[in-house]
């Protein structure tokens, strides 16, 4: 069996602990790879390369790290099929679906090719008399990552574009169902002229984890997972004085008024619901529809399912791969089980597709309940797959208590032709990504990606300019070049004026 270990200080090494998980293809079920995970000693050693790296990293002038992320950007734009081939075989997700993720990783980096520009600081010419005072922002330290297995090459890149471009060193503890690009990254960074220790990947499970948060040299941790541990991460990180932004899981509403155009809609949800196998943060999961349009929308998105091609990743004919892992799938398909026992109607059911039943890798199809009502298990839980839940609302105003009320609060879409519906819409939502017409609103790497409520546990959100803020500390000068002549005692506070 094939091992995948962990890569500090520029080389690739294997793990010390004993102590390996499995890794599947998810379209055979077969185990195909065995990761490494780390104990406390494995992990000294990426922080000891990180902090070896981050005096001569930081110092490192703009320019050049600049011109290391434009290598980076060109490198991983000719490769990206080859990090998506990693992705896919141990993913899951389509090879076209899988390219478009290590595209959004890569305008990241884009943004972090401008890194002069974006750590300019402020500065005040005669704040008071012959007294000028100036902001920098300098990086923080050693700092980590600890990605999910949903987006296992973009979520790294959100973070360490920002991270290493602000003159950070970078410890990445990817997920253990799918380690496999982390390794394809740190390569390619090198080869770009990364520096030895500046990036450095350590594979493992919550030993690992903990590890991180209790380290007393990693000064930042970035968290992208479910919100039970996201919670754990923000709550202990904090605790030993470390700065935390963590993202946790999601319930993605799409609310769709009257006046909704039906084709559009129903394109739009299968799309956003089953895109990935439903096994998006941002992924739609319940459809909110309002007044009279539902029988019409849940008719047209029950046309257009067996449509939808489900196969192997690797097939360029295959719309939609399957989930992670076995228990992951029966987990889902629980959901249309429970969901007619709790009084809703499941219009389109999964597990009658041939792949389920043949129970050759971890397929469920897509599926479909209606009549869900907020007090419903499909409603309250992240399902995290493929099975759309509809639930129906009179009003506008009663649609809009239901996204307000549900603890998460990630991203959230509105369909109608209506501006003034939808600009009171973004103004009255409690959620941190607003999608009118667009079901999948995640932000461009200019602006900052993050949900509210149990979406998110600390003040940061990821990527785009927040990121810039978190990955540095501000520092503020006074000064001033006076003329000794002029030097005198004075006891008092300084004033400005
Ligand atoms: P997860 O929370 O199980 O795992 C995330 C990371 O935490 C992994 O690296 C894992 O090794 C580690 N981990 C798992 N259990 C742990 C424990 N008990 N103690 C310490 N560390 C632990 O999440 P996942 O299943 O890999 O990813 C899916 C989840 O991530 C979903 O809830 C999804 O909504 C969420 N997600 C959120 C966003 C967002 O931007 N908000 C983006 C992607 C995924």
């Amino acid at each position: 069996m094939e091992r995948i270990g962990h890569y500090i200080g520029g080389k690739h090494v294997p793990g010390e602990s004993g102590r390996r998980g499995p890794v599947f293809d998810p379209a055979t079920g077969e185990q195909t790879h065995e990761v490494d995970f780390a104990d406390p000693t494995d992990l000294d050693k990426a922080v000891d390369a990180a902090k070896e790296a981050f005096p001569g990293w930081r110092a490192t002038s703009l320019s050049k790290r600049a011109e290391i992320m434009f290598t980076i950007r060109e490198l991983l734009d000719a490769r990206k099929t080859d990090v998506a081939k990693v992705l896919t075989a141990q993913h899951g997700k389509v090879l076209s679906d899988a390219i478009g993720e290590v595209s959004r990783g890569l305008e990241n980096v884009e943004y972090a090719t401008a890194i002069p520009h974006l750590l300019k600081g402020g500065f005040s010419e005669q704040a008071s008399s012959g007294v000028d005072v100036f902001e920098v922002r300098q990086p923080v330290g050693v700092v980590a990552g600890i990605t999910p297995f949903n987006f296992p090459a973009m979520v790294p890149i959100w973070m360490c574009a920002n991270a290493i471009a602000c003159g950070n060193t970078f410890i990445l503890k990817p997920s253990e169902k799918d380690p496999g690009p982390s390794l394809v990254l740190a390569d390619l960074f090198a080869e770009a002229g990364l520096p030895d220790g500046v990036f450095n990947v350590v594979q493992g499970d919550r030993v690992a984890v903990d590890g991180i948060l209790e380290h007393p040299d990693i000064r930042a941790v970035s968290f992208v997972g479910s919100t039970p541990i996201a919670k754990h991460i923000y709550t202990t990180g904090t605790a030993n004085g470390k700065r935390v932004q963590a993202l946790g899981g999601a319930k993605n509403h799409m609310v769709v008024l009257p006046d909704a155009d039906v084709d559009m809609v129903a394109d739009a949800a299968v799309s956003a619901g089953y895109g990935a196998a439903g096994e998006r943060c941002m992924a739609i999961s319940v459809l909110t529809n309002v007044g009279g349009i539902a029988d019409t929308v849940v008719d047209a998105i029950a046309d257009r399912i067996p449509k939808v091609k489900v196969g192997p990743g690797m097939d360029p004919e295959s719309d939609m791969g399957p989930l992670i892992t076995r228990e992951h799938r029966d987990r889902v398909a629980s959901y249309l089980d429970s969901g007619p026992a709790q009084g809703a109607r499941v219009v389109v059911d999964g597990r009658e597709h041939d792949l389920y039943k043949q129970d050759k890798g971890f397929f469920l199809a897509p599926s479909l309940i209606d009549d869900v009502t907020p007090q419903m298990d499909a409603y309250k839980d992240e399902i995290f797959g493929p099975v759309l839940a509809v639930t129906r609302m009179e009003t506008y105003e009663q649609a809009v208590d239901l996204v307000n009320r549900n603890p998460y609060g990630n991203g959230v879409a509105l369909f109608t032709r209506d501006g003034g519906a939808a600009r009171q819409f973004v103004f009255e939502v409690e959620a941190g990504m607003v999608g009118i017409n667009v079901p999948i609103p995640v932000p461009v790497a200019y602006y900052s990606f993050g949900g509210w409520k149990h979406s998110l546990f600390g003040d940061a959100h990821m990527y785009g300019p927040e990121g810039i803020r978190f990955y540095t500390r501000g520092k503020v000068v006074t000064q001033r070049w006076p003329d000794p002549a002029t030097s005198t005692v004075d006891l008092g506070f300084p004033r400005t004026r």
